[in-house]
């Protein structure tokens, strides 16, 4: 599926439908360059969690839980993971098979961790189609 968006509100608000439509167990993969959205994108499926408290980058913390939406979210920045280990001593498998949602900002990083299956989220931009336009693409996994 390729959702096409020209502002930060439209690529929130697609993320805020995921987050409504988002069941336990459900993985995310959220892959693209920094400034491309994967933040906007991150806020709009909290908010459609029921989460109200900010979204803050987890960069340093590896993970950020939030449990005052729905259902759990578990919200994982592997951009500085060295090696996949560091996520086993995290938990990472008791988040992934866990009653949660679980979102993994650049999971390209440890693909031989991943579950069987996933929805994997790609932004991209397009500058010939202007500064503002995103191309959000889900794929089945
Ligand atoms: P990332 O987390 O991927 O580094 P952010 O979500 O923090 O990116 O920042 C995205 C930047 O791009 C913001 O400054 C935002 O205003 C801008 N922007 C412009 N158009 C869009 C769009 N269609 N969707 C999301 N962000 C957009
Ligand atoms: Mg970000």
């Amino acid at each position: 599926m390729v959702i096409e968006t020209n502002s930060p509100e439209e690529t929130f608000e697609l993320g805020r439908q995921l987050g409504q439509k988002a069941t336990a167990g459900e993985v995310y993969t959220l892959i693209g360059d920094l400034g491309v959205g994967k933040t906007a994108l991150t806020q709009g499926i909290a908010k459609g969690l029921g989460i109200d408290e900010p979204i803050s980058s987890p960069t340093f913390t590896i993970v950020q839980v939030y449990e005052s939406g729905r259902i759990p979210f578990y919200h994982f920045d592997v951009y500085r993971i060295g090696d996949v280990e560091e996520m086993d001593e995290i938990g990472f498998d008791d988040y992934v098979y866990g009653e949660g949602l679980t979102m993994i900002e650049w999971a390209n990083l440890i693909e031989e961790i991943l579950p069987e299956h996933y929805s994997q989220i790609t932004i991209e931009k397009d500058l010939e189609r202007g500064f503002d336009y995103r191309r959000i693409t889900i794929e089945e996994i």
